[in-house]
């Protein structure tokens, strides 16, 4: 052998081993550094910090070892066994050396908070680690975050692109990779590097959370960090209490507070706008000298004292008299009026003229329309929906964890008014046809129509129609809308035809039947059946009645959903409202989840054709008269009287795409009106809402309950229907029509009418779904609820307004706090008792703000109403050029 080979072999395995130890210890050396380093800061921090477990309780759950360790040690045991493991130790070169740079950085920015430099590194499996640090500006939102969150806190921070969240669910639910360092956490470390640098940002960002232990440490919070820590520990030590959720829990839901939009500079409108915002306040100032307020608020008139829930009415049919007034009225040009005596000569309630009107109502034809007005009030629209999606990039975390520390209230049990529903399409088509079998087999006999001259029963009918109960299903009962139903109304109504027999339609869903003696209107059904409005329905039908019982109990047992059923009077006869009274009482229909509103169809056309009335005068005649007769003298209709109390408003429905001239400043009456067209919607409107008006102030006066103006308005046809409600109207169905107008759109905004919209309803006849403008309404700050319309056309579970609501969130991406919120404009909408509401969504609901909130109640985060008023004050100022005055509460 060669000794020199065998040398040189010999001196390379030296070299090679000395090589080896030597980068043994070196490396060991290194590790000690580091590990002294994190003691030292570990010591650092508890000498000027007494500790307590909330902020370190993530480290000793990292190895069984340091189970017992004390918090600063378990912290040095961690990092121990991190480093014993091979696999990770690149990374955590990697992290700690980031942590080090960072570190500093931070001392550079913070010297004061260098106590709060806290490196925490925990192991959660055997191959992730995990590091967070708190109090300085790149701190984690959390201490116990998800794995996923771990590694966006090791990537460079450079900053994720802003893009506009739609919805709070985007942020909080959509962020499986990129966005799951949370808006939050961005933020707040946008403002601890800036706070430090301009303090005078500080101002902007003074109501930011200083979510403080009782060490004046800062606790950081963050919505989706809370979420994922639970499931994080749940995972490793069973279902162990969040010390960090658990207190925030512990905070009242009040408390938190939320990132301001400060970004409206001080506008100084210019001359031109200053003049586009005075004809704004033109017409607002319009509307308000039209639509009828009552002069004494609910809430002045009965204050609730007692929290509990108000008990329901024992005998809501219970009639006491209570004697006639001396009041006098008579019909003069169209519009009832009223005075102290028959004597006397002064109307009582005076109300604008039908010329005043049209003017009015031509005047804000002229507004809308002008070039440089739809411009201003097209960007006010664009930057309120700009600032809501950056109220929800900041805010929505925030939001959304006020919403989880609102005890027991949740979506499903926070109350939700059907703001918009015509009874006679209230139940669902399965529930329809169990019923119609469910009679079939138990009341054969019963004789139910009258048919070219014979009386026919149950069974009868069902032979005649060549059919049986077992033949029956939904699909050929065929009430549902379908495509062939898309811009056809008529088609529509016929979908009311069970089975497409109008035979059918006047047994179960009609009243003017037999059952109750009652003579039948089969021919004029026949002709109507072409033309009526949706919803439609006549009196007196004990099937009927038996059914709406079935839907009410339905309502009764869900308990947190309510309806305001819509019911036809046509103006046909005076005698319709004593029917309808009568079916009502007789029938014991009363819920407490439950009001009526009247509906009347636009049908002077068909019922002029028909010959039953003379002239437009005769509908107004048949519909108010018996109106005044109930509010003047009781006694003369005590059954209407009773009814009255329940009816909360007055409705307008029909097809509003059918053409129409526009009406001009000079009409003629309503008794001239004797030809064979139909008037314009906005003649139907002012007639009814002057009528109305009196009536009210009439019943006001009385002490009795008033009947809101509420038409279904916007749905299609021409932008002048928006205009004439926008004048008179309290809130309405409808209102699509409004994203062809932005002027309108923005004084709906400004003057926050409801809009009861029906998403699902315009699908099936005027809009596609993802074509309806709810999302944008909503974004807007447009007080919208969401309603069903028709649920026996168009929903198919035994929940239609849950389905409403499902399909809304699901297809718009809302959020649980953008349901909820849309769930107490509907209350806020509805016609229910000051009583009702106080206990549904609060008992200072009225007050503006949110202060009207009550979170425990509505599941509504302050923050959300906070921000909606905030942004309507600032608009409000702007259109009044900085003179806006705002009375404490809400109109009522
Ligand atoms: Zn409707």
């Amino acid at each position: 052998m060669d000794t020199y080979a065998v040398h040189l072999a010999m001196a390379a395995l030296v070299g090679a081993s000395f090589v080896a130890v030597s980068a043994y210890y070196m490396h060991r050396k290194t590790l000690n550094q580091l590990l002294e380093f994190a003691k030292s800061v570990e010591r650092e921090s508890d000498e000027t910090t007494p500790r307590t477990t909330t902020t370190r309780r993530s480290i000793p759950r990292s190895t069984p070892r340091s189970g017992g360790a004390t918090a600063a040690g378990g912290r040095g045991m961690a990092i121990t066994a991190a480093l014993r493991r091979p696999v990770t130790l690149p990374l955590l070169f990697k992290i700690i050396g980031n942590a080090l740079e960072k570190q500093q950085a931070c001392l550079k920015y913070n010297g004061e908070i260098a106590n709060q430099d806290v490196v925490d590194v925990e192991v959660v499996d055997s191959t992730i680690v995990i590091l967070a640090a708190s109090g300085c500006h790149w701190k984690s939102p959390s201490h116990a975050s998800s794995t996923k969150r771990a590694g966006h806190l090791i990537r460079p921070t450079s900053p994720k692109s802003p893009v506009a969240s739609a919805s709070a669910f985007e942020s909080v639910e959509g962020s499986d990779d990129e966005d799951n360092m949370t808006d939050n956490a961005k933020l707040n470390a946008y403002i601890h590097t800036n706070g430090n640098v301009v303090p005078e940002c500080n101002s902007l960002f003074k109501d930011l959370p200083s979510q403080n232990n009782a060490n004046g440490e800062q606790i950081p919070i963050a919505a989706s960090s809370m979420i994922r820590s639970h499931s994080v520990s749940g995972d490793l030590h069973g279902v162990q209490p969040d010390p960090v959720a658990a207190d925030i829990l512990r905070k009242e839901p009040e408390h938190e507070t939320f990132v301001r939009l400060n970004i409206t500079p001080n506008e100084m409108p210019s001359p031109e706008e200053a003049d586009v915002y005075r004809n704004l306040q033109a017409c607002l100032e319009l509307r308000q000298s039209y639509v009828f307020r009552e002069a004494i608020t609910p809430w002045e008139k009965e204050v609730i004292s007692d929290p509990s829930t108000p008990k329901p009415n024992p005998s809501p049919f219970d009639y006491t008299p209570e004697g006639k007034s001396d009041h006098y009225f008579k019909m003069e040009d169209g519009v009832a009026h009223v005075y102290a005596n028959e004597d006397s000569k002064e109307k009582l309630f005076p109300v604008a003229d039908a010329t005043t009107f049209f003017t009015d109502l031509h005047h804000i034809l002229k507004v809308i329309a002008a070039g440089n007005i739809r411009t201003l009030c097209h960007h006010r629209l664009v930057l309120l929906e700009q600032k809501f999606s950056l109220h929800l990039m900041l805010n929505a975390d925030r939001e959304f964890l006020a919403q989880k520390s609102a005890p027991h209230r949740d979506f499903y049990n926070v109350r939700k008014v059907d703001t918009h529903v015509h009874h006679s399409a209230c139940m669902n088509q399965k529930h329809l046809l169990r019923f119609i079998k469910s009679k079939l087999r138990k009341e054969p006999d019963e004789v139910v129509i009258f048919r070219d001259g014979t009386y026919l029963t149950l069974k009868e009918v069902f032979e005649s129609l060549d059919l049986t109960g077992y033949d029956l299903n939904v699909d050929l009962l065929d009430v549902h809308a379908d495509k062939s139903t898309f811009h056809r109304f008529d088609k529509f109504n016929l979908k009311y035809n069970p089975c497409g027999q109008s035979r059918l339609r006047e047994i179960f869903l009609k009243q003017e039947n037999l059952i109750q003696g009652m003579s039948l209107f089969s021919h004029l059904s026949e002709m109507l059946k072409l033309h009526v409005e949706k919803g439609f329905s006549f009196l007196f039908c004990r099937f009927l009645a038996e059914l709406t019982k079935q839907v009410f109990s339905d309502l009764a047992a869900s308990k947190y959903q309510m309806a305001e059923y819509r019911i036809s009077i046509y103006g046909r006869k005076m005698s319709e409202w004593d029917q309808m009274a009568s079916w009502i009482v007789n029938n014991d229909l009363y819920s407490e989840n439950v009001v009526w509103l009247i509906q009347l169809p636009r049908l002077y056309n068909v019922y002029k054709e028909m010959g039953i009335v003379t002239s437009f005068q005769n509908i107004l005649d048949n519909i108010f008269l018996p109106l005044f007769e109930v509010t003047v003298d009781p006694d003369s209709h005590p059954q209407l009287h009773v009814f009255l109390k329940q009816v909360v408003g007055l409705d307008l429905v029909d097809d509003e795409s059918k053409p129409e001239r526009r009406p001009t400043k000079h009409m003629p009456t309503p008794a001239q009106w004797t030809n064979i067209f139909n008037p314009a919607f906005s003649y139907y409107v002012y007639y009814c809402y002057a009528n109305l008006y009196t009536l009210n102030k009439l019943r006001e006066s009385k002490g009795m309950t008033t009947i809101k103006f509420r038409p279904h308005t916007g749905e299609a046809g021409d932008i002048d229907h928006l205009a004439a409600s926008f004048l008179t109207a309290h809130n309405i169905a409808h209102g699509i029509n409004l994203r062809k107008s932005p002027v309108l759109q923005y004084l709906y905004y400004l003057a926050q009418i409801g809009l009861a919209m029906s998403p699902l309803s315009n699908n099936s006849l005027f809009l596609d779904y993802h074509r309806n403008p709810f999302p944008m309404f909503f974004s807007r700050g447009l007080n919208v609820s969401l309603s069903t319309d028709d649920p026996l056309q168009i929903h198919l579970t035994k929940e239609p307004l849950v389905e409403e609501y499902s399909i809304a969130a699901s297809v718009w991406k809302l959020s649980s706090c953008d349901l909820c919120e849309i769930a107490r404009n509907s209350v806020y909408q509805s016609g229910f008792s000051h009583a009702l509401k106080s206990h549904w969504i609060g008992k200072e609901y009225y007050k503006r703000g949110p202060d009207g909130n009550d979170i425990h109640r509505t599941n509504v985060p302050r923050i959300r109403l906070e921000f909606r008023d905030l942004i309507w004050r600032e608009e409000m100022q702007l259109v009044y050029l900085g003179n806006a005055s705002f009375a404490e509460y809400m109109e009522p």
